[in-house]
């Protein structure tokens, strides 16, 4: 049986882990949930599974929740240190980094450093600092096995072939709620229209960052970081129907692809479960209906940060961190209604073109320059 420690449990990704680990028949246990705000949620899912810990992030909200009903034998730690308790604790094999933004950097770190298998959610800490996370997790030995829809379906492609027969990594996306609108029409969208994704439910974040395609830029640096790709292999492709995950081609010409129903749950089993694979309770691909598979170029000129997000993974060094922070800070915005949908991809530009590059930052640099752009942004919306 495996430890698992859900960082981010009663988020989307989280929900559907502890779903997984319900329907695991004894292979799986959740020793250790975490949550910022919904602490009654949190509370609820250790009522259920009883944990060995629960960890409360909102230091403001610790001391306002009702902890009575917090099963007699889980134990109540807070913060960021909480986190990296958990995450490096020996008793712990697998840690789900299931927290948005780079609010999940800190744990996941403490993760990899502790050689862990880490079922990796959380791809903001790639996209901020990949090749210091994978150095790290050369010197600990820990495993990160992705979470991501995509970079699952690309890690069970690449199962096919050897790494240097590939030729290209193809990852493919839905176009999100704004594939058939025209570029001017951008403008007018609201953030109930952005929340509205056709095919996925997920966390506000990344369904905002699914509307302007900064998911998949993001998705594009994680790409480069976890299979070690040279930028100018990975290609995007629209894919309405989310049923192919995303593809790998081979130097033969051989497109190998991983297909499922649109839901979590099975790349999430999958990162625990590997190398085995296990009933999972997604629902099943039914062939003996009929389905349309669609696959189309990406409008670019529309979606400027697929061309950003290339742009970024070429550069690497300090660009991905700062990008990442300006996209929060410009999300934060549109959300809170100080800037307009279209604005967002703009102002992650702008930030990353005024921002001194650093080659080889540290994780420190890093740190500074995600605060540094977080103000910037908020800046070029007062401007
Ligand atoms: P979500 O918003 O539904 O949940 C986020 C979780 O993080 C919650 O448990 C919340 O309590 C916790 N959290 C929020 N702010 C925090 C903070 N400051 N400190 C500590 N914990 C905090 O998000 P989600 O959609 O589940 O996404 C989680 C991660 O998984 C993201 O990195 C996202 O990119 C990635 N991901 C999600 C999906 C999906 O289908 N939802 C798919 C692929 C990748
Ligand atoms: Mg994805």
């Amino acid at each position: 049986m495996s430890n698992v420690a859900i960082l981010g449990s009663t988020g989307s990704i989280g929900r559907s882990t502890l779903d997984v680990i319900d329907a695991s028949k004894g292979e799986l246990s959740a020793v250790a949930l975490s949550a910022h705000s919904n602490l009654d949620q949190l509370v609820a899912q250790a009522a259920r599974v009883r944990p060995r810990w629960v960890v409360a992030t909102d230091d403001e909200r610790v001391d306002a929740c009702d902890w009575s009903k917090l099963p007699s034998g889980t134990e109540l730690l807070t913060g960021q240190e909480g986190l990296a308790t958990v995450a490096a604790d020996p008793e712990v094999d697998v840690v789900v980094t299931a927290i948005v933004g780079a609010a999940g950097l800190h744990s996941t770190w403490a993760a990899i450093e502790a050689g862990k298998r880490v079922a990796l959610a959380n791809k903001e800490t790639l996209v901020m600092a990949g090749h210091l996370a994978l150095a790290l997790a050369e010197a600990s030995g820990a495993t990160i096995i992705p979470v991501d829809s995509e970079h699952s379906a690309v890690f069970q492609a690449l199962a096919a072939g050897r790494r240097d027969e590939v030729r290209r990594v193809i990852l493919t996306a839905s176009g999100g709620p704004f594939r058939n609108l025209a570029r001017s029409q951008l403008a007018d969208v609201t953030v109930k229209d952005a929340l509205d994704h056709p095919t996925w439910k997920m966390g506000k974040k990344i369904t905002i960052d699914s509307a302007t395609m900064m998911n998949k830029a993001l998705e594009i640096i994680e790409a480069r970081w976890l299979f070690d790709l040279d930028p100018d292999q990975i290609e995007v492709v629209i894919h309405p129907q989310s049923v192919v995950h995303s593809m790998v081609e081979y130097v033969d010409g051989s497109v190998i692809a991983q297909l499922s129903p649109p839901d979590m749950k099975l790349p999430i089993q999958y990162a625990l479960s590997y190398p085995h694979r296990w009933e999972c309770p997604a629902a099943l691909l039914d062939l003996t209906q009929s389905h349309t598979l669609e696959f189309e170029p990406p409008d670019t000129n529309k979606f400027p940060a697929i061309g950003l997000g290339l742009e970024v993974a070429r550069s690497g060094g300090s660009a991905g961190a700062v990008l990442n922070a300006a996209n929060e800070s410009a999300v934060a915005g549109f959300i809170n209604n100080q800037i307009r949908f279209d604005e967002i991809i703009p102002a992650c530009r702008s930030v990353l073109e005024n921002h001194n590059f650093v080659a080889h930052p540290t994780l420190e640099r890093i740190i500074e320059l995600d605060a540094w752009a977080r103000e910037e942004v908020v800046r070029w919306v007062c401007a």
